[in-house]
């Protein structure tokens, strides 16, 4: 009997998953101008073994031609944005405190 693969509608058709089981989204640039030294995107993965939901964000950074992607699941992804919000936080105080 065939395994039935069930491809997300989520994947982007660039992807390569029928290659590399391994479903992912179109990556998301968070680098606004597009010239910073350090680029970073970031995607939803998942592996192909029949979860129809998402098993987490990539991120990419690249400070070149040679890109390091991670996958970190989704908890991982969820605790990573307070992270991010309370770090970006305390660097506004400080900012405002030294204007
Ligand atoms: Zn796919």
């Amino acid at each position: 009997m065939a395994i039935r693969r069930v491809h997300p509608g989520w994947c982007a058709p660039e992807s390569g998953c029928a290659a590399s089981a391994l479903h992912l989204s179109r990556l998301r640039p968070a680098a606004p101008r597009g010239d910073e030294v350090i680029q970073v995107r970031a995607g939803l993965w998942q592996m192909d073994v029949g979860r129809l939901s998402p098993s987490g964000v990539l991120l990419e950074l690249s400070a070149g031609d040679d890109p390091e992607r991670w996958p970190i699941d989704l908890v991982q992804a969820r605790v990573l944005v307070h992270v991010l919000r309370d770090l970006l936080r305390v660097a506004d105080d400080a900012a405002r405190r030294a204007a």
